[in-house]
């Protein structure tokens, strides 16, 4: 029998992890949130989606990959049931054990594949302070890898949390956990005091009854595996580059 080059983290054991951290320092840790997405679509679909694109790039680069860490910055969907979130410190402060942890094997570069905009900001302030410390971390999100296609599949109202262009993926990824019958369109209300240039707590239940911030009705799982072949080439070719730069390239620059 041939055996498969293990690339999954949670697969190997404690001898194949020591055999890969001996010859590589890079890994992909694949992150998302727990949090509604219409009535159509699996709580999961960020850390479900983030899981596919980093399980496949490893699968076509041999790097490792980390199970996913699914509970995110979600605090503003929480008035839909089963939405799980964590504080933004909690979640940086978990990801951040995660790369120390590895980081003890001499891992010394994190791709890290964010599933949940909300996330971004948390992960942003991470990477700017392992970077002193050594480590360096790069953030990949799905939507803007895909910045040409998905405009090109996509009309605005489609593309917005919980609309036609995350349902695709989703379709394309896991079909059998998204019930169409139960997708819908819902135009997002405006908040009576906004206005240009203002920042309100405002939270998604503010704008929307459904969770869908617009059109998910048109939904295809053709689209959906457009998308992801996409993102995953792009991001593979990202690891790649990440895997073969020298980390005194990666290093902070000196006083000038
Ligand atoms: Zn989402």
């Amino acid at each position: 029998m041939v055996r498969r080059l293990k690339v999954l983290l949670h697969e190997m054991s404690w001898v194949e992890a020591k055999e890969y951290f001996s010859k590589n320092d890079i890994a992909i840790i694949p992150v998302g949130s727990n949090e509604q997405h219409g009535p159509q679509n699996p709580l999961g679909t960020d850390h479900l989606i983030a899981k596919a694109i980093a399980e496949e790039t490893a699968k076509r680069t041999g790097i490792i990959c980390l199970p996913v860490i699914p509970f995110g910055v979600s605090a503003h969907h929480k008035q839909f049931w089963g939405t799980i979130y964590v504080s933004p410190k909690a979640f940086k402060n978990y990801v951040k054990d995660v790369c120390l942890a590895l980081n003890y094997y001499g891992v010394k570069k994190f791709v890290i594949v964010n599933g949940h905009g909300g996330n971004l900001h948390a992960l942003a302030e991470l990477a700017m302070e392992l970077r002193d410390k050594e480590i360096f971390l790069s953030i990949f999100q799905w939507w803007p890898a895909a910045s040409k296609l998905l405009p090109e599949l996509f009309k605005p109202e489609e593309r917005r949390h919980a609309c036609a262009e995350e349902t695709s993926v989703n379709l394309a990824l896991y079909p059998h956990i998204v019930d169409m019958s139960k997708a819908v369109d819902e135009e997002p209300g405006k908040h009576v005091v906004e206005a240009e240039g203002i920042t309100l707590p405002l939270g998604t239940a503010d704008y929307t009854g459904s969770g869908v911030w617009g059109k998910s009705t048109t939904a295809s799982a053709e689209k959906g595996k457009k998308v992801f072949e996409v993102v995953v080439a792009e991001l593979v070719k990202h690891v790649n580059r990440l895997k073969n730069t020298r980390n005194e390239d990666l290093s902070v620059k000196p006083k000038a």
